[in-house]
């Protein structure tokens, strides 16, 4: 019996009982133990009622059980579908419409009002706790530690993840055992991963990043990891010299910048640090390295394709750049207008494709025949450029673009020049209607603390280095750009709050 996933990511280490997983509460779990701790959650998601394909919605704190559950779904041959622990009780009854899942695990509090929401597809409800106590683990704890593996091929389905809704309505992409094997084998070449690595996990589980680039690729190399159900500065610094890889969103770094303990010692048992998810500046990239002499490799990615492009292991990291295609992910650039390829040095549309490109949105045909082609490409929606030699850059997304009288604006040329400015921390340059000229370009400010500068002064240092029509017609000083969980900037936010 094989099943893609599972035969590369969780059976090769049954009998092992090396680290697996350090957890909050000074336990470790080991390989051995997950693996039988994943056939009794099998046992559970079977008795349920989950046959093959059927979805698995989990939105449950980020504990040991929870990271187990996804092992169990792919053992059991369901679908895995994580939900951001954020989300509101509104917002769970698109997902679970839209999901028609078997069995959802929830948190305890939460119980109450997801069986009310359940009662209709009259799916199983179990729960999970931030203190790892529920009905699931109940009802694992008395199950048999073996489980007869559900056969699955490379095709089929392992997990439904939506996309964060930065631009819109989550989708929910369905993403084959290949999608996530291929990428994670990519990725631990790569980054060169092994059984000696012990990983910094402090990102949620509920998102591609932490998930899937982070967990796929330490069970897949059988490395360690030391999993926190929360980033916390501080705790992130006492690991550190015990670590040799962190991933992590642009904020981390900025916030681990802020602790004068990040320092050239503290990390020099340290191996790399990446980040993705969202722009990592070129100032933080900077700083970092001056600080703890480590280069942070800055990589590409989305729910739909998993990772794309990613800066050298071995090679220059260029801020600002993310880096090559992966093996076996071809990336071209085109007209967004056409979709001709376009040479390189011109900035279009970023299309993908591979063994990594998911298999197309649950429940959407037509954004899916909109969005991924015959040929098999990609259409992600962000802008990028590419060099002769496949080195790519992010300018922004086609929907933050900004168009005004005519001219494409593209946000990010203007942010760079904010940001540049001495006393300015971060910025983001977004479009509102605009009668005449279709839109106005504003620009949000951050100022670093203690700075003082106004907005006569910031208009008087971006003047000179643009052209009039990229000049922000106003800039709005605020004390934090709106992010989501991942630490996107939403730019829907600041284009709502600022229209006239
Ligand atoms: P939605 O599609 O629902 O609007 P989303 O696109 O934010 O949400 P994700 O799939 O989580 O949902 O995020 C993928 C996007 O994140 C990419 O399309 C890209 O815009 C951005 N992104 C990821 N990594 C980077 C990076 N290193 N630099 C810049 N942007 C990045
Ligand atoms: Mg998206």
């Amino acid at each position: 019996m094989t099943n893609t996933l599972y035969d590369a990511l969780i059976a090769p280490h049954a009998q092992s009982e090396r680290p697996f997983l350090d957890c909050d509460d000074g336990t470790t779990l080991t390989y051995g133990a997950f693996v039988r701790r994943v056939a009794q959650l099998a046992h559970v998601l079977a008795d349920s009622g989950v046959t093959p394909g059927d979805r698995v919605v989990v939105q449950a704190p980020k504990v040991a059980d929870a990271i187990a559950l996804y092992g169990a779904a792919v053992q059991a041959g369901a679908v895995y579908l994580p939900l951001n622990t954020a989300y509101t009780q509104a917002e769970l009854s698109y997902f679970i419409e839209d999901a028609d899942p078997r069995v959802v695990v929830c948190d305890t509090k939460d119980q109450p009002a997801i069986s009310e929401l359940c009662a209709p597809i009259s799916a199983t409800v179990l729960t999970l706790g931030a203190d790892g106590a529920g009905s699931l683990p109940d009802a694992a704890d008395r199950a048999p530690d073996q489980f007869h593996t559900v056969a699955r091929g490379p095709d089929d389905l392992a997990a439904l993840l939506y996309t964060s809704g930065t631009t819109g309505r989550s989708k929910g992409a369905m993403l084959s055992h290949n999608n996530l094997l291929s990428n994670a084998r990519a990725l631990t070449d790569l980054w060169e991963i092994t059984d000696q690595d012990r990983l910094i996990h402090a990102l949620p589980i509920f998102h591609t990043h932490g998930l899937f680039v982070a967990m796929n690729t330490s069970l897949l190399a059988g490395a360690h990891v030391r999993f926190m159900a929360a980033f916390k500065p501080d705790a992130i610094i006492a690991e550190i010299p015990k670590s040799t890889l962190l991933m992590g969103v642009p904020t981390f770094y900025t916030r681990l910048l802020d602790d004068p303990r990040l320092a050239r010692d503290l990390c020099e048992g340290m191996r790399l640090f990446v980040s993705g998810s969202a722009p990592l500046l070129a100032e933080t990239h900077a700083a970092f390295s001056e600080r703890t002499g480590h280069q942070i490799l800055e990589r590409y990615g989305m729910t739909e394709t998993n990772m794309i492009t990613s800066n050298p292991y071995n090679g220059d990291r260029i801020p600002g750049t993310v880096g090559y295609p992966l093996p076996g992910t071809e990336v071209i650039i085109t007209d967004p207008e056409t979709g001709a390829p376009l040479p390189a040095g011109e900035i279009g549309m970023i299309e993908v494709r591979g063994d990594n490109v998911f298999q197309g949105y649950r429940n959407m045909p037509e954004k899916t025949a909109e969005e991924l082609r015959a040929t098999g490409f990609f259409i992600t929606g962000d802008l990028g450029i590419q060099t002769d030699d496949g080195r790519v850059s992010i300018v922004g997304r086609q929907k933050d673009l900004i168009i005004s009288g005519g001219y494409n604006i593209y946000p990010k040329e203007i942010e760079d020049v904010v940001n540049d400015i001495d006393g300015v921390l971060e910025s983001a340059v977004f479009g509102v209607p605009h009668a005449d000229f279709g839109e106005s370009v504003l620009a949000a400010v951050v100022l670093e603390q203690g700075a003082d500068l106004g907005s006569d002064a910031i208009a008087a240092k971006v003047e000179p280095l643009l052209a009039r029509f990229k000049h922000p017609r106003r800039y709005i000083l605020t004390d934090a750009l709106p992010r989501n969980t991942m630490g996107k900037v939403q730019k829907n936010v600041l284009r709502d709050a600022h229209k006239t």
